[in-house]
């Protein structure tokens, strides 16, 4: 029998920075939309785990169709989904069975990072979102705050630490890290500006 895993958002924010996808199956654009099972994709399929999160109240709430539909784990079918990966490209899909209608359909997802909705997560302790390498951590805090990290050398190794403004934080939502590139180089240079730990 094979081992999977319950994931919630953490887990999957972190597993999704961690993998490396290749171009092997041209990114499974299908699939980037919710798209019936083919025999083609199933065989390169391999389960990674199941979503373990509770509904939201408004559950029903986030747009289902279009390859654009943002994806809120609190929303309908997201929190009960299964994980499946690609073995060729390393692609991470949603898996779930659709009862309604005409008779079950098995339905997946490709999981695209850029349309995971930061703004939906309401984390019970500091999580965090997204991380590259040595080079940054993102956290989101419990007070819906966003938190930078860069860690660095200066005989001892140290942690920098800044909460992103307001309109730091929606340029980020809007345009991911690289509207951050002045800041980072920033902490990394001007470290005494902000809160530093040191590692010992
Ligand atoms: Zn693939």
């Amino acid at each position: 029998m094979e081992t999977t895993f319950d994931i919630d958002e953490q887990k999957l924010l972190h597993f999704l920075a961690s993998i490396k996808v290749n171009d092997a199956c041209g990114g499974h654009t299908d699939f980037w939309e919710w798209h019936n099972e083919t025999e083609a994709l199933k065989t390169n399929l391999t389960k990674i785990g199941q979503i373990a999160i509770q509904p939201g109240e408004k559950q029903w709430e986030a747009p289902y169709w279009g390859q654009d539909a943002k994806i809120r784990f609190d929303c309908y079918p997201y929190y009960g989904c299964d994980l499946y990966q690609c073995q060729k490209c390393h692609t991470v899909f949603f898996y779930y069975v659709e009862l309604g209608g005409h008779g079950p359909q098995k339905r997946y997802r490709v999981v695209r990072k850029v349309l995971i909705d930061l703004e939906s997560l309401t984390p019970k302790h500091q999580i965090i979102i997204d991380y590259k390498g040595m080079d940054y951590i993102m956290y989101k805090n419990p007070d819906l705050t966003y938190g930078l990290l860069i860690s660095k050398t200066i005989g001892v190794g140290i942690d920098v630490y800044h909460q992103l403004s307001k309109e730091e934080q929606e340029r980020y939502l809007k345009d991911g890290i690289e509207s951050l590139n002045d800041r980072l180089k920033d902490m990394d240079v001007n470290y005494t500006n902000y809160k530093v730990t040191s590692w010992r």
